[in-house]
């Protein structure tokens, strides 16, 4: 763009004869302004359907849906409607990603280790242990090559993927069983999905696959021995601290798991350019609403936890390390022989190195520091 006065600027501006770079003309542009207009003319109306893996208007995952149905509704002025199914309401929770890319729904949310077994390398785009937390995760993802990976890799499945929320750091889970040591998970029957299942049998333990629902009775009746969950907020409601010994820190397993929504390549392709743009739009507000809705109401339910003496305990640092080398095993057996689960391993732990040594020297330091 040629160099202006800031005068000339803006009266070009109002005018129209000056354009702005990057994102603000991306959406305004004159030819998708041309579009856009062509489309309120014909005042074509889009309805389509959200199959999401959590129950309907579940905290924060399935409110975070219903917020963006409401939203993109309101930024298009009601020209797209999209109705929310919570899990097993149209589809089963977990069948959310083949009912989106056969386009009997049009689009989807959930989490992208749901699908660890027909696409392994969509759990790096969800979260993994000993993985990136979700201020990372998002610097992955929005600013460095993670998105563009993620859609090249959904798009061999007829899919394009949005970041949409973040759960922030979870908490380790509920035991009735004091962890002291590594030897300490022989034998525990622990709820805790994902490649954490596979570090728990590593290190001697029995991961045991329960539903949501399944889980509170499980725990009282000694089905298991432990559970993770969410963190507060959720853990609260589900009432673990009334049968659980122990709350311990940190979510080792899941550092910030990113949520995504996925929509039928087709069905976003059909949608007029100004439409894909409020699509996009919600789906970032999303992101940035649900991870601020955790980290907000975590804080609230922590306190009353504290209020109610739960028992709130640290791994000790040797059983965080011995975890961590299990992991590492964990995850090459994961990716071994799969050319797509190799390629997102690799970008998101080359990033994660990186990320890490700047959090290392900045945030790490600062925390330390309030403990001074
Ligand atoms: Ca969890």
């Amino acid at each position: 763009m040629k160099k202006l006065s800031r005068k000339t600027f803006f009266k070009g501006l109002a005018l129209g004869t000056v354009s702005l770079p990057f994102a603000i003309r991306s959406c305004g542009g004159q030819n998708h302004a041309q579009d856009s207009s062509a489309n309120i003319i014909t005042g074509k109306k889009y309805k389509w359907k959200m199959v999401t893996t959590w129950p309907p208007d579940f905290p924060a995952l399935g409110e975070g849906c219903n917020l963006f149905a409401k939203w993109v509704n309101e930024m298009s002025g009601g020209r797209m409607e999209i109705q929310v199914f919570g899990g097993g309401e149209l589809v089963p929770a977990l069948e959310a990603f083949n009912t989106v890319r056969s386009g009997a729904a049009e689009i989807g949310h959930g989490a992208g280790y749901y699908w660890r077994g027909m696409l392994p390398a969509a759990q790096f785009f969800a979260s993994i242990p000993f993985g990136m937390n979700a201020q990372q995760m998002n610097a992955w993802l929005l600013s460095g090559g993670g998105l563009e990976l993620w859609q090249e890799i959904y798009g061999q499945f007829n899919l394009v993927p949005f970041p949409g929320g973040n759960t922030g750091v979870q908490m380790g889970g509920w035991f009735n069983r004091e962890i002291n040591s590594i030897e300490d998970f022989k034998g525990l029957k622990m709820r805790i999905p994902g490649v954490g299942s596979s570090v728990l049998k590593k290190a001697g333990g029995a991961p045991v696959l329960l539903a949501g629902g399944e889980i509170y009775t499980g725990l009282e009746r000694g089905v298991i021995d432990a559970t993770e969950w969410i963190g507060p907020y959720h853990d609260y409601k589900m009432g673990f601290h009334q049968i659980a010994k122990y709350y311990y820190t940190p979510g080792w397993h899941e550092a910030g798991t990113t949520l995504e929504f996925f929509i039928n390549k087709e069905k976003y392709e059909e949608l007029p350019k100004d439409l894909q743009a409020i699509v996009r739009s919600a789906a970032l507000q999303v992101n940035h609403w649900m991870l601020s809705e955790f980290e907000a109401k975590n804080t609230i339910y922590l306190e009353k936890l504290i209020e109610e003496k739960v028992d709130i305990r640290k791994f000790p640092d040797e059983v965080l390390a011995r975890l961590r080398e299990l992991n590492e095993e964990a995850i090459q057996e994961e990716i071994a022989g799969d050319v797509l689960a190799t390629r997102a391993y690799e970008a998101y732990d080359d990033f994660r190195k990186k990320a890490a040594e700047w959090s290392k020297l900045t945030e790490k330091v600062f925390y330390n520091s309030l403990q001074i």
